[in-house]
This record gives C-alpha cells, structure tokens and sequence, in this order.
C-alpha cells in the first residue's frame, strides 16, 4: 500500500466563505495538520483482531483506499505490538493506537505510527501506586523522542474515576478530566495534542464540544459520537452533533463511529465525508436537537477488543428484534467488550456487554445475569416487554 497510490479525498473547507474555522493550533501527524491550517481530517478504526494481520492490512487498505486520513488500531499486548511491526512494514498509512491499560507500550508502539491515544478513564488500572501524572509525562516523552502526536481522548462512557466530586454531571466529569490533562501536557511544554470529548449522546456532544471550544479555542478538536449505533439511526446522530459543531467553525477532524460488518466498516469514511462537505454546501439534515422519544439503540463500532466475533450480528439481531418497541422510550446498549461495555450500559435501560463466550445483560446499573449468544436475544425482549409494563409505556 502506497501513500500516492489512492485518492486524494482530503476535504478542503479552510477557504470557503460560509464557515469559519476557529483558528487553532496546528497538530502535526507525519504530512497531516490537524487544526485550522488543515483540512478537516477523516479517521477510522480497525474493527479486526490486531494479530490477524491479513485481516487487519485489509481492513487498513479498504479505509486508506476511501479516504481516511489517519487509521486507528487497538494495541492492548505485546503481541499485539509485534502485530503492529508487520502491519506498518505493509502499509503507508497514517497510523494512531488506542492505548487503554496499556500506558507503557507506548515505547514500544512509537517508531510504528504517528500518533498515541490515551484515555484519561484508564490511566487508573495498572500500576496505581504511580501518580497519573508520571503517566502522562511517560507517553509524553515517547512522543517527543518520536515525533508523534498525541489525543487526549475522553469518553463518557469511561470516566476518569478521580474526577468523583462531580459524580452525576458527566459533561463537568469530562471537562475537568481534560482540562487536568491539558494541564500536564502543557506543563511539560507538549503541544502536539488534539482533545477529544466523546458520548454516545450527541446532545451531550454538542454541548461540552461547543464549552471545550470556547475554553480553550487554540486547542484541536477531535469530533465524535461514540457508539452511535447502526445505519439509519447511527448517522441522524452523528449528523446532529458534527452538523452543529462544524457549521460554528468547531471540529478540526472528526470519526464516525457505525457498527458495520468489517467489509462496510469504510462507510464510516465515505459518511464522514458526505456530512462534511454538506456542511460546507449548506446542505443540513439534522435538527438542532436530539429529541428522540422513541426507542434509542447504542451500540459500539467494534475494534480489535471486541470479545466475540458474533457481536456485529448480535447488534443486528437486537436491531430486528426491538423493531415492535420503536415508540417505547426505552434505550438499549449493546457493546462489544468489556473496555466501555461496563459503563456505557450502567446508563442504559437495559445493556448487552460481551464477553468471549456469554453476553452480560444488565438493567441500569445492575447485572441481571450471563446468557450464551444464542439465547440473549428472547431473554432481552422479555426484559423489555417487562420494563414496558412497568413503566405503562
Ligand atoms: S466497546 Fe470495546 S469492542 Fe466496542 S469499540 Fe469500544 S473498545 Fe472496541
């Protein structure tokens, strides 16, 4: 795979009239700017298990070939690492890390991409007589010795536990958890950084990206809703958050995020770009708010950590079954691992996180038990038809 052999899909808005582009910072990934001197950067992720590597170099080249930008793969091991070593040896891609747990193979992914993600939320696991901070200026220095950008990359569905004083206000948990984190890079005299303050609400989306921008408007912004599900409803969110935020000048790149089959997994790309350029074309299709008041489906995008290959199909078999209870407001999460499955489900009616080889199923916050992959899916419709009744739906 050849960096001059695709397209160039690279979306160029930073001249065009309508919209003005909050001046940042530039971020700099190898050749790419993020921020305001940049194009609006296209991302994705590799959905395939990390060490199988000719389904992960194929997935790489399908998402390079339809224009994304910088590619994402998910590193939790060593094996993992060395995974890597063979991919980057067969691809040009732009290449990002999600590191998790994992803070310390930061130096041992370096000289294989261009950026790091971490996530404030799990910088708590490993090794926890050692302050965040150390942490931080770790990931910090490897970046530095290797010339690599990093993403301060804040989810909702996995909070940063310290930030507890805020409990119940995930918007003020997400800020203060990367305004802390700004302030160790900035500390260290680190400015290669983009943030990203990701929910699987777009609501939530518009409203702390919107504060974020205005706090700290030389900062690049990294756009997202997570998990936000499957096609239709995947993109009606997306576009209420990304339409907003980028029709204001806010959003220097941006992912997607659709549980798709790993063969479609580029539509993400190619529903990145359409909502872009008919931002830009003032073409609008969301509304101003989220305001659903029937059924709400979050399901995740998958990654290489998704825990049983059946998940894709299992979020698809959710989808059909809860098609009879589209007007009840109830919200039903379906994740793929155990990584954001916890969380994000604790705020859900009813959540599915999976495991290797049974699904966890729970209400709210509570575990109603562990059911195999065959039998989730009738077991969940009665918790349903259950939570109706209750609730005189
Ligand atoms: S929940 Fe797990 S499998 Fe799904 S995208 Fe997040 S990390 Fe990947």
């Amino acid at each position: 795979m050849n960096d001059n052999s695709r397209p160039s899909l690279l979306t160029t808005v930073s001249d065009t009239p309508r919209i003005r582009r909050r001046k940042t910072r530039s971020v700099k990934v190898r050749d790419l700017i993020i921020g305001s001197e940049g194009p609006i950067s296209v991302q994705s992720m590799c959905a395939t298990k990390t060490q199988d590597l000719a389904a992960t170099t194929r997935q790489i080249l399908l998402l390079w070939e339809n224009g994304a930008d910088i590619i994402r793969i998910a590193i939790d091991s060593r094996r993992d690492v060395e995974a890597l070593a063979e991919i980057r040896k067969q691809t040009d891609a732009r290449l990002v890390v999600d590191l998790q747990e994992s803070y310390k193979l930061a130096k041992a992914v370096a000289p294989f991409v261009q950026k790091i993600r971490y996530n404030p939320g799990h910088l708590y696991h490993h090794e926890k007589d050692t302050p965040v901070r150390e942490k931080v200026k770790y990931i910090v220095n490897v970046a530095r010795e290797h010339d690599l950008a990093l993403r301060i990359g804040v989810n909702f569905g996995s909070l940063d536990p310290a930030q507890a004083e805020h409990e119940g206000d995930p918007i003020e948990v997400a800020l203060t958890s990367a305004k802390e984190h700004i302030g160790y890079l900035e500390d260290l005299g680190f400015t290669n950084y983009v943030v990203s303050l990701k929910s699987s609400d777009p609501n939530d989306v518009l409203e702390i990206n919107s504060r974020f921008a205005e706090l700290y408007p030389e900062i690049p912004l990294h756009l997202g809703v997570t998990e936000a599900g499957m096609l239709p409803m995947g993109e009606v969110k997306t576009r209420v958050a990304f339409e907003n935020l980028l029709a204001r000048g806010i959003g220097d790149t941006l992912r997607v995020s659709l549980t798709l089959p790993h063969a479609e997994k580029h539509q993400e790309v190619l529903l990145a770009k359409k909502i872009i350029s008919d931002v830009y074309a003032g073409r609008f299709r969301s509304v101003p708010r989220f305001e659903h008041d029937g059924l709400n489906i979050i399901s995740c995008p998958s990654c290489s950590r998704v825990e049983n290959e059946a998940f894709v199909e299992l979020a698809q078999k959710v989808k059909e079954m809860t098609h009879e209870f589209a007007a009840k407001k109830l919200t039903i999460a379906v994740m793929g691992c155990r990584v954001n499955g916890p969380g994000e489900t604790d705020d859900a009616d009813l959540g599915l996180w999976c495991a290797p080889s049974h699904v966890n199923l729970k209400k709210g916050s509570a575990l109603l038990g562990q059911f195999s992959y065959d039998e989730i899916v009738p077991i969940l419709r009665r918790e349903m038809e259950k939570l109706v009744s209750e609730r005189g739906l």
